[in-house]
């Protein structure tokens, strides 16, 4: 008779563009028992960096526990072993070149054609990285919402004995998404600050960021249907009970203390979130039992959105009850419409 192996370790990835309310839905899953929420875990690098050079940033140098990342009782250990594997000067170049840039799809979709013996390690590394965080976190799941697209890529072939990854794709309605980007930009590698571009460039290249981000992550869905849902932040927020199940029921996860807190009104988990958009005041946050989020932008911004990426938000948005002789196909659709909360896919 086979012994059962080791657990597999459960990758919640989140994906979408920036400012679409990833980091409360990282708290939200995080809060499971036995997971971790890690906030943006492919920005480690960043915030390691930050910590170092002394900036002055809120959020970047200092983990959500309260602590700098260089103090921090998971990720000082986590930061320990990944030197100690003697080539974190490499992952962080691998990392940049296969994660976090504009071309690192691409360009890491032709470095694993090539058989690049440096794809292979930055993979192999990531791994290690992630059954480190386990390790130290004690946890069996483990939540990153980096969003980056080339981080999804990667994880899409970390090896499925060992790592089961999901994908959740939160997708924000656009115009709210450029309320909050374009009053701000990042005038040095760590701070935020009012932004200096004249409100058309604003919105033209927060429209392309919110494009790119939403795109790639529909293309990895395609790809990963199994293992993809899409839900929508504003049903987060004004159904968080409902969205909460249906994310129990793709990621076949235990929320119920989520779904306990927020219906007491308790914050939700912190954990060891890195960056990310949250406050030092208010490491905790809590999703909001009621009401939508509201575009405050303005006319001319609107426009430029709408005619950019309105065909995109268009297919977000839109009603997708499937229906049938009875008007619903499935159980499941009847319960989505009652809550009108759901968007997503889960095909098994
Ligand atoms: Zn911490």
């Amino acid at each position: 008779m086979n012994e059962p192996g080791p657990p597999r370790l459960k990758i919640i990835y989140i994906l979408g563009s920036t400012q679409s309310g990833s980091t409360i839905l990282d708290m939200a899953v995080g809060t499971a028992s036995s997971a971790v929420s890690t906030g943006e875990l492919g920005h480690i690098f960043w915030a390691f960096e930050a910590a170092r050079e002394g900036s002055s940033s809120v959020t970047v140098p200092n983990c959500s526990c309260g602590l700098l990342v260089t103090q921090c009782p998971l990720w000082s250990v986590v930061w320990a072993e990944m030197a100690a594997r003697g080539n974190l000067r490499e992952f962080e170049e691998e990392n940049r070149r296969f994660e976090t840039t504009a071309l690192s799809v691409p360009t890491a979709v032709a470095a694993r054609l090539a058989h690049s013996r440096a794809f292979a390690r930055h993979l192999d590394e990531l791994g290690s990285m992630l059954r480190s965080v386990a390790r130290n976190a004690s946890a069996g799941i483990i939540v990153d919402s980096t969003k980056d697209p080339g981080r999804g890529w990667l994880y899409s072939l970390l090896p499925t004995p060992e790592f089961d990854v999901r994908f959740i794709h939160m997708v924000r309605d656009g115009r709210s998404v450029l309320s909050s980007m374009m009053v701000t930009s990042q005038p040095d590698r760590f701070n935020s600050a009012p932004s200096p571009w004249p409100p058309p460039a604003a919105a033209f290249f927060s429209t392309l960021h919110w494009i790119y981000m939403n795109l790639h992550a529909s293309i990895l869905g395609r790809a990963n249907r199994d293992r993809y849902l899409r839900i929508r932040y504003e049903d987060l927020v004004s159904h968080p009970l409902e969205t909460l199940e249906s994310i129990e029921a793709f990621a076949e996860i235990d929320l119920s203390e989520s779904r306990k807190r927020v219906t007491a009104g308790k914050p939700l988990s912190s954990g060891h979130l890195l960056c990310g958009n949250r406050s030092k005041t208010a490491p905790t946050l809590k999703v909001q039992a009621s009401g939508r989020s509201r575009s405050s932008l303005s006319r001319g911004p609107e426009l430029i959105f709408l005619l950019l990426a309105g065909w995109l938000q268009w297919y977000y948005l839109r009603p997708s009850v499937p229906k049938g002789p009875t008007g619903l196909r499935t159980q499941k659709a009847r319960r989505n419409l009652t809550s009108s909360h759901f968007e997503g896919e889960k095909r098994s």
